[in-house]
């Protein structure tokens, strides 16, 4: 058995993880005020041992805690973390003071992509890749029944430019992917539409949330909405051009998507983004098609990815 933890930006959790992939029990904490690395790695210790516990395990049972961070990891160490303030902490030495398990650390995006292919969207395949539409837009691959892993200086899928001279990014370059792919544009490009339109039905959907979201623009497509159908649209020919770009240099049996923004109907989101791919990538020419699926696990991704680490490193 495996411990599987994701540290998210406001809670972290942890999963008591079998060989097969399955979750058997789950513990979550709230991140809380960030108090320095020896608190943070003590909190996760108790997290483990709170999910040993409720799971019924000991620790003679486990071959290795592993970690899913948002930031650059090497080995057992954490390089940097983008949300919470840690740079070259060696974690998996602070953590043993509390609990003695062999420690692994993964980048995030990438022990997501390795649940999704283990249990969900990419099981079965040797080349898979995984995108995250959320505030940014994250990416991980499986090549070759690998992990591609960089310690979480790759995938950085969403800093890919696809339009020159285009829309500032956070990164400090313009006319990257997420800033036209990620729900935080697509929720700019619903503002701009409501701004233009002041008949649409967007006003009303964008009411009832109580703010403009995501899936603010899907809610007023489904109710025929004309503007919100053209954000759809352009939104949907945004995400079309980067998996384009990842299916030519990749190839993937499967890509996979996941976020919140794909929760969004079929018929809005999947069906022409297939459509629009399948159109255009390049290894159409030898009638060798990508599978573009939604993500199946949700959440629970980071926490098997965590704990199958070991496999696939
Ligand atoms: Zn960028």
């Amino acid at each position: 058995m495996y411990i599987g933890i994701d540290v998210g930006g406001t809670n972290l959790k942890a999963g008591l993880v079998d060989e097969a992939g399955a979750i058997l029990a789950v513990e979550r904490t709230p991140l809380g005020t960030f108090r320095g690395p020896e608190p943070f790695a003590k909190t996760l210790a108790e997290l483990a041992k709170a999910v040993l516990r409720k799971g019924g395990a000991e620790p003679g049972d486990i071959a290795y805690v592993g970690m899913g961070i948002p930031g650059a990891v090497e080995g057992e160490n954490i390089v940097y973390t983008c949300n919470i303030p840690m740079r070259d902490v060696p974690l998996g030495e602070l953590f043993r003071h509390h609990l003695d398990l062999p420690v692994l650390l993964g980048n995030d995006a990438d022990c997501a992509a390795v649940g999704e292919w283990s249990r969900g969207a990419g099981r079965g395949t040797r080349n898979f890749a995984v995108i995250t539409l959320g505030t940014g837009v994250g990416g991980g691959f499986i090549l070759n029944g690998r992990l591609y892993a960089g310690g979480g200086m790759v995938g950085e899928v969403g800093h890919m430019v696809i339009q020159r001279g285009g829309m500032p990014c956070n990164c400090g370059r313009r006319g990257c992917w997420e800033a036209y792919a990620s729900a935080t544009a697509l929720a700019r490009q619903t503002q701009e539409a409501m701004a233009a339109h002041p008949e649409s039905l967007l006003h009303t959907v964008a009411r009832e949330l109580g703010g403009v979201e995501g899936r603010t623009a899907f809610l007023a497509a489904e109710r025929g909405d004309a503007a919100a159908l053209e954000v759809c649209r352009n939104y949907v020919e945004y995400l079309a051009v980067g998996v384009t770009n990842l299916v030519n240099i990749l190839q993937p049996e499967v890509l996979a998507v996941g976020g919140g923004v794909a929760g969004a109907p079929d018929a809005l989101l999947m069906r022409p983004l297939r459509h629009m791919v399948e159109a255009e990538c390049y290894p159409r020419h030898a009638n060798k098609l990508p599978r573009i699926l939604r993500a199946e696990l949700g959440n629970d991704a980071g926490i098997i990815g965590a704990a199958l680490l070991g496999n696939v490193i």
